[in-house]
C-alpha cells in the first residue's frame, strides 16, 4: 500500500494523539502505584541494608512491618551505588518472601535419593570432621616433577626430583560473588593453611 503525503500525516498524528493518551493513562496509574506504595509501607520499620548477591554491596533500605520485608529500595545515600540497584538488588523481597526459600542446610548422604533439613550445628561439626579426615589421609609433604639437569659433560637430562609442596589435592574450595575482599583474604589465609590448592570462583567456572 502506497501513502501520500496527507496520509502520512494523518497516520503519524494519530499515532501522536494515542501516546498523548497512553502519557495520560501512564501518568494517572504513575499516581496509583505511589499511593499503593505509601499504603504497603505504612507503619513499617526502614532499616539500612546492603544486598546480599554480589560484592558491589549496593545499599539497599527495607521496609519491613511485623518482621515481615514489605519494600526495599536502592539507598540514595551509599557511596557506591547512589541509589540504584540491579535486577537482582530490586528482586530482593521476592526471594526474601519466597515460601521456597531455603533457610536451613540441606544434606544428602552418600548413595541416598532424599535430600533432608540438618541443622547448621551438624553441617558445620560434620564439614568440620571431613575436612580433617580427607586432609590428614591425602597431605604430601613433597611431590615429584620433571626438570632438567646439567650432566658433568654439559648436556642435560630431564631427571625426576622430590619438591616440598605441603598440599592437598583432595579438597576444593568455590566461592561465593558475595564475598568482599576482606572475606576473600581471610579464606585465602584458611584455605592455604589447609594446602588446598584448588581454590576457585563461581563467576569463572
Ligand atoms: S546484585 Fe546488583 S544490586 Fe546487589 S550488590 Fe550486586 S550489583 Fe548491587
Amino acid at each position: 500500500m502506497s501513502l501520500s503525503r496527507r496520509d502520512f500525516l494523518k497516520v503519524s498524528g494519530g499515532t501522536v494523539a494515542a501516546g498523548v493518551m497512553s502519557a495520560g493513562v501512564d501518568a494517572g496509574e504513575a499516581a496509583v502505584a505511589t499511593e499503593e506504595k505509601e499504603v504497603r509501607t505504612k507503619g513499617s520499620q526502614e532499616t539500612k541494608s546492603i544486598c546480599p548477591y554480589c560484592s558491589v554491596g549496593c545499599g539497599i533500605i527495607v521496609q519491613t512491618r511485623d518482621g515481615k520485608l514489605v519494600n526495599a529500595e536502592g539507598d540514595p545515600d551509599h557511596p557506591i551505588s547512589e541509589g540504584t540497584l540491579c535486577s537482582k538488588g530490586q528482586s530482593l523481597p521476592q526471594i526474601v518472601n519466597n515460601p521456597l526459600r531455603l533457610t536451613k542446610p540441606k544434606y544428602r548422604a552418600p548413595g541416598s535419593t532424599e535430600w533432608k533439613e540438618v541443622e547448621w550445628g551438624w553441617a558445620l561439626d560434620e564439614i568440620a570432621k571431613r575436612v580433617k579426615k580427607t586432609r590428614d589421609k591425602t597431605f604430601k609433604l613433597t611431590s615429584k616433577s620433571k626438570v632438567k639437569e646439567k650432566q658433568p659433560d654439559g648436556t642435560e637430562k630431564e631427571v625426576l626430583k622430590d619438591f616440598t609442596v605441603n598440599r592437598t589435592d583432595a579438597i576444593a574450595h568455590v566461592g561465593s560473588a558475595a564475598l568482599d575482599n576482606e572475606e576473600c583474604y581471610m579464606l585465602q589465609k584458611l584455605l592455604r593453611s589447609w594446602g588446598l590448592v584448588y581454590i576457585e570462583h563461581q563467576a569463572r567456572i
